[in-house]
């Protein structure tokens, strides 16, 4: 089987298998080698890695991860995918496939299964419509990751990046930023793809840190507080957080820790910084487990 990522051999496979594409599913596979080969090198995965792709299309990038990985673990929701992955890997002994939604699969069994729960590498041309719970979900599943390179749309990795004071900012970059460094590899032409997507796209890589840049008492809280904070982007921090049922906190409670930092009573949670989020919930916290004493 030849390598799929040209425009000419994607057709050919298309029309042998008279796919057609799934809107709903955002489907646009890469069609320039030149890319291909970028996301490869700069996602830095070697003989020893375990890489999990997530959405393998008709299998052109898993193609170059099954050459340069140990093994490839390919989770694609499209049932009509699965026999034409199954031609065009025919090649490879070290891919599986696995036809499942990525936001409902097991990743914490698939990674103990696969790789005996060693970090793997996440490679990927994402599906756009779901690239936040996508990568929220890697967060949140807990399962060991060393790396996560993907291509999503241009807006979301600038998302991903950002600082405060910034109208981009919000709930994903602080995720992001807790748990790994990101940087902006390469931008990406809707040219490159089959068919072209309506947005410019951009790869990102997210390298895991060993330990998180900031300490924080209760993680799940700091996460609590900055969905709430941004739920309601317009208002106040302490309308923000006391209208937040899940939070149980009172407007007096986040006024007097505010103080405590030195900010000001109408602060928004769009100027704090990742370090002020966690000192905010810090605070929170000792005030809890004082009231529960009293
Ligand atoms: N990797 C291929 C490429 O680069 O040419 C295809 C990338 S395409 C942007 C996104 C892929 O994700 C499609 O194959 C689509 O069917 C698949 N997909 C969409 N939603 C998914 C989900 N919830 N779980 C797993 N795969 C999904």
């Amino acid at each position: 089987m030849a390598f799929l990522g040209t425009p000419g051999n994607t057709v050919q496979i298309l029309k042998k298998y008279n796919f057609s594409f799934q809107k709903k599913y955002g489907q646009n596979f890469l069609v320039d080698t030149n890319i291909l080969e970028k996301i490869v090198e700069v996602s830095g995965i070697t003989k020893q890695d375990c890489v999990l792709e997530i959405g393998p299309g008709i299998g052109t990038m898993t193609q170059y991860l099954a050459e340069n990985a140990r093994e490839v673990v390919a989770v694609e929701i499209d049932r009509a995918l699965i026999p034409i992955l199954k031609d065009t890997l025919s090649a490879y002994d070290n891919v599986d496939i696995i036809n499942e939604d990525i936001l409902k699969a097991d990743i914490r069994r698939i990674a103990e299964e696969k790789n005996g729960g060693r970090p793997f590498k996440v490679v990927a041309n994402l599906p756009y419509y779901i690239t936040t719970p996508i990568i929220m979900g890697l967060f949140e599943s807990g399962v060991a990751l060393e790396s996560i390179t993907v291509m999503v749309q241009k807006e979301v990795a600038e998302r991903m990046t950002v600082g405060p004071g910034t109208k981009d900012y919000g709930a994903l970059s602080l995720a992001v930023q807790y748990y790994c460094k990101p940087e902006v590899m390469m931008q990406v032409s809707p040219s490159c793809f089959l068919p072209k997507p309506s947005v410019g796209s951009a790869v990102i890589r997210l390298t895991r840190y060993k330990d998180a840049p900031v300490r924080v008492k209760e993680e799940r809280q700091m996460f609590a507080i900055i969905r709430a904070s941004f739920n309601q982007r317009r208002k106040t921090l302490v309308n923000g957080l006391s209208n937040a049922a899940e939070l149980q906190m009172t407007k007096q409670d986040v006024s007097e820790a505010l103080e405590r930092m030195g900010l000001p009573p109408a602060v928004r949670g769009e100027t704090l910084t990742l370090a002020q989020f966690a000192e905010l919930s810090d605070i929170l916290t000792e005030k809890r487990q004082k009231n529960r004493k009293i």
